[in-house]
């Protein structure tokens, strides 16, 4: 008997997922399928190329993964480098979560997983490739590496999976991927997901896809609804201050500081430690084993705060995060929405607070641009800067009075035809 529960619109066990896998999701505490999951399932057991809009959070993973794992558990266990699944992934952070939750999900049909990274040795990957592997999880370039050295056969690759690939636009994997997806025999079944469906996303999967199903849950600027958000103006100079106070007043929480840059991560993680508080840090000159034992501190409760920079805004997935504060609010308005995703996550509550100095005032227009609402102002703190707000007032004037010549222009001209 599997302790699934038929509560919710559908089941997993109404999709048509085999027994054992019933079970390891049961063992993660899944009841019921999330929209992505109950929109791609289906397709993907029916052999459909599939080009999803989700991001990371939605439960995607489980969405692409469930019916590959499922085919694959029914297939005589093959020796040898030769996978037959293949996912790319932009980060090592993503690829590791991936493999973890793969493990998760095929743990009663013992699915065979290798991830390959750059940035380590790679004679452990090479030698975990030797024992035989059904999925193979992969950033672009170390899987070139290992394919050019013969370590890995694309040849029978029946799934090639492309996660986040918007992302690994922006990161310049384009012909990285073209590369490898040109490896990957025909025919296959090709599932991209990417958080945005630009044109350039779009241009890559059809050269990738055949007959695709577009598949959409939820628009890029979703916000969980229980997410309080919360910005608060404050002086460049007192930043650090107030996100103390912030810290010591929410001693049990766990807190995850997103900065604009590598160099302000090591500062405030360096000031905050100074100060007595269990902190780490995550930035692009943090090395793959750094920036896992960070991770992992953070995971445990080791520390209870974790400074980072983008790289780990839509890769991390660690659950309990109660505040995620923007030190300084990033220059893309959507990685905010990625940022803030980190916490509230699978129904539970969250707070994601603004720090905006004078500088952060076009960033926090951006944002409020993207998700069409005012972030509300919190201004019970003691560095509260009314001139930071008289900033953002000027700006916000001056956009309206832009606007309104604009539709002067506009109907003078109708005027003059
Ligand atoms: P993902 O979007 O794949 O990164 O998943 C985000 C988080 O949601 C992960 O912690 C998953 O373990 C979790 N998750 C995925 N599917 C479900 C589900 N059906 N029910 C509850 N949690 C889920």
């Amino acid at each position: 008997m599997i302790p699934m529960t038929s509560s919710g619109p559908k089941a997993f066990a109404e999709l048509g997922l085999s027994e054992p896998v019933l079970r390891a999701l049961a063992d993660c505490g899944y009841t019921e399928p999330t929209p992505i999951q109950l929109a791609a399932i289906p397709l993907v057991s029916a052999k459909r190329d599939v080009l999803a809009t989700a991001q990371t959070g939605t439960g995607k993973t489980a969405a692409f993964m469930l019916p590959v794992i499922d085919d694959i558990a029914g297939r005589p266990k093959y020796p040898g480098d030769t996978p037959l699944a293949l996912v790319l992934a932009p980060t090592r952070e993503l690829a590791l979560q991936i493999d973890e939750n793969v493990r998760a999900y095929g743990k009663y049909v013992r699915t065979r997983t290798a991830v390959l990274l750059g940035g380590v040795n790679s004679g452990p990957q090479i030698d975990k490739l030797k024992r035989g592997v059904d999925v193979v999880i992969a950033t672009p370039g170390r899987l070139i590496d290992l394919v050019k050295q013969g370590a890995v056969t694309l040849a029978d690759v029946e799934f090639l999976i492309l996660d986040e690939a918007d992302r690994m636009l922006d990161l310049g994997f384009v012909h990285d991927v073209r590369w490898i997806a040109d490896r990957v025999p025909r025919p296959r079944q090709t599932l991209c997901f990417s958080a945005t469906v630009s044109p350039a996303v779009r241009s890559l999967a059809s050269t990738m896809q055949v007959d695709a199903q577009v598949v959409s849950v939820a628009p890029p600027a979703a916000v969980a609804d229980h997410l309080d958000q919360q910005v608060m103006f404050v002086q460049r100079a007192h930043k650090l201050d107030l996100l103390i106070d912030l810290l010591n007043e929410n001693k049990d929480g766990r807190t995850l500081v997103f900065t604009a840059t590598k160099v302000a991560a090591i500062t405030v993680a360096r000031q905050l430690d100074l100060r007595g508080l269990k902190v780490g840090a995550i930035h692009a000159n943090k090395t793959q084993g750094q920036r896992q034992a960070a991770l992992e501190a953070f995971v445990k409760g080791k520390v209870d705060v974790l400074v980072a920079t983008d790289i780990v805004a839509r890769g991390i997935d660690v659950d309990d995060i109660t505040h995620v504060i923007n030190y300084e609010l990033p220059e893309l308005a959507e990685n905010y929405v990625h940022r803030i995703g980190r916490t509230a996550r699978a129904g539970r509550g969250g707070i994601a607070i603004a720090l905006c100095g004078i500088e952060d005032v076009p960033q926090l227009r951006g944002i409020e641009r993207l998700l069409k609402e005012e972030l509300p102002v919190r201004d019970d703190h003691r560095w509260h800067s009314e001139e930071v707000m008289a900033c953002l007032a000027a700006s916000e004037r001056a956009a309206r009075q832009r606007a309104k010549a604009g539709r002067m222009r506009g109907s003078r001209s109708k005027w003059a035809r």
